[in-house]
């Protein structure tokens, strides 16, 4: 985040007096207590300085890259997650195909009849389907889904950058986010490169939660 001029001296005297009181800092710069309120609160809540009650503020030492950390760190799965496109396992590759144009995404989750997780399909596997000679409209989406237990799956209180890194180790586009029921996984959300490009984005612009 910028700190503003004003920010910036607060910190320099914190840093060589603290702790110090509001009144004494407002009094090293010749203002008011009520004017320097807001950038107080502000610094104190994206965590260069720290208030003790009757002590004063007190200089955290943290660099702006570990404030960055921390606050990476905070970011969960639901606060970024979007809309999960599910495919049922016996529609067609044809018709896997049309739905990921006509929902504009790059994964589909398929379930099974019981709305369970049951699988995976990516843009190549459909594109590698449509390589043979088959009748697309007459092959079903689980004969070439990547299929359970080999589905990375994330939940919604997970934090985003764990979820970002399956993606790494995985090499994969897409998590499905999930919650237990009785016999399986029901999908609830979708975590993709994109969702994680935009927190990157938010964060870097100090617009994130
Ligand atoms: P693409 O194949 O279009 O580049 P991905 O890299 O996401 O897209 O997929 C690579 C392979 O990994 C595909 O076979 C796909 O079925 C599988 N896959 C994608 N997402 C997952 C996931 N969450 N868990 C397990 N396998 C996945």
């Amino acid at each position: 985040m910028e700190l503003s001029n004003r920010q910036e001296k607060i910190v320099e005297i914190v840093k060589e007096n603290g702790p110090i009181t509001g009144e004494n800092i407002a009094d090293s710069l010749n203002l008011t207590r009520a004017t320097l309120r807001p950038d107080l609160a502000i610094l104190t809540m994206a965590g260069f300085l720290d208030a003790r009650p009757r002590v004063g503020y007190f200089y955290t030492g943290k660099t702006g890259s570990e404030l960055l950390t921390e606050k990476l760190k905070k970011l969960k799965v639901s606060d970024y997650n979007s809309i999960p496109i599910v495919v049922e396992e016996n529609i067609s590759v044809y018709d896997a195909i049309c739905s990921m144009f006509l929902d504009d995404v790059g994964t589909l989750f398929v379930v099974n009849k019981h709305a369970m997780l049951a699988g995976v399909l990516s843009r190549k596997d459909l594109l590698r389907a449509s390589m043979g000679k088959q009748d697309l409209t007459s092959v079903p989406v689980h004969i070439i889904m990547t299929r359970m237990p080999n589905i990375t799956i994330c939940k919604k209180g997970d934090l985003l950058i764990d979820a970002a890194q399956k993606l790494i180790d995985k090499q994969i586009d897409a998590l499905p986010v999930v919650q237990d029921v009785n016999d399986g996984y029901e999908v609830i959300g979708r975590i993709t490169k994109t969702n994680i490009t935009k927190a990157l984005v938010a964060l870097g612009r100090d617009e994130h939660l």
